[in-house]
């Protein structure tokens, strides 16, 4: 088995092959031979689904540069290597079914990324830095159990996110919801109280709630030196970690949004889902200057 993967790789190395196929090996180390020497330069798609890998080797970007599509589908990875930053070419990235607790920020620097998917992982959250990649279109991240929330800068981008925060064991029926001629919103479980345009007045608890935030976030590491003020540890949790942040001036938000409903066919990115889907997008906003102002093409 061992000697046929050499055979197999030494073959894409001699003929400069631009796709090797390495599914179902029951690999559990990445193989040396695609390290040996300079590498295999000529590759652009590696397929490495269905195996038992846990990591990424460091000088990946070094020995394989060219690569356009890396598939690593159902392995049992754990951390991606921050080294996966300067695969410079990387288009498409496929991550789903492994054993990922965090994103390192790195991968933010892929500019050329445009497909990433990170289904049925353990992540808590996606890192900020994958804003950046402007070529971004699509993100699957259904079935993170604990992502309870996406950063607002995926706002224009397909996502995919069934499956996730489902912690919060609340039936639709109890949570608070909008509509918009067809369509209606759920909003999540977090959501106490949603603003119309004529509420220029934020109820007192969420005022209080943006207040601290402010006043603390100087010291973000560390907010347990918040304990001397008496909240209740619901509201302690929330200032950890805000429901979400304006759409329009990114204000975080913690129990009261502004939403406004944008039907999908009305949106710039309808023709990204070719009429798979007809959900809205939801922008929330902080107050009503927010909530007037913020148009999708702003
Ligand atoms: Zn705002």
């Amino acid at each position: 088995m061992a000697s046929e993967l050499c055979k197999t790789i030494s073959v894409a190395r001699l003929e400069k092959h631009k796709n090797l196929f390495l599914n179902y090996r029951n690999l559990h180390h990445f193989p040396l031979e695609l390290l040996k020497d300079e590498g295999l330069q000529h590759l652009e798609r590696l397929y490495m689904k269905r195996n038992s890998l846990t990591t990424l080797p460091e000088n990946l970007a070094q020995k394989l540069p060219n690569l356009v599509e890396l598939y690593l589908h159902s392995n049992n990875i754990v951390v991606v290597p921050e080294a996966i930053g300067s695969l410079v070419k990387l288009q498409c990235l496929d991550l789903s079914d492994n054993a990922l607790e965090i994103v390192c920020p790195e991968i933010g620097r892929l500019r050329a990324l445009r497909h990433l998917r990170l289904a049925n992982n353990q992540l808590q959250f996606l890192p900020p830095d994958l804003g950046r990649s402007r070529e971004l279109q699509y993100v699957y991240v259904d079935n993170n159990i604990h992502l309870k929330g996406l950063p607002s800068y995926l706002y224009n981008k397909v996502i995919g996110c069934s499956g996730c925060g489902v912690t919060i064991q609340v039936s639709e029926v109890k949570l608070l919801s909008f509509s918009s001629g067809q369509l209606t919103v759920f909003l999540p479980a977090e959501v106490k109280a949603i603003g119309t345009q004529d509420d220029h007045v934020l109820p007192l608890q969420e005022l209080a709630m943006r207040s601290l935030y402010h006043t603390y976030h100087k010291f973000p590491k560390d907010l347990n030196f918040l304990s001397p003020i008496s909240l209740p540890r619901s509201l302690l949790e929330l200032l950890h970690c805000p429901l979400g942040h304006c759409h329009r001036c990114s204000e975080p938000m913690f129990t009261f949004v502004y939403p406004k409903l944008f039907p999908l066919r009305e949106t710039p990115m309808a023709g990204l889902h070719q009429g798979r889907t007809t959900v809205g997008f939801v922008a929330y906003c902080c107050s009503t200057q927010c909530l007037q102002t913020f148009d999708l093409l702003s």
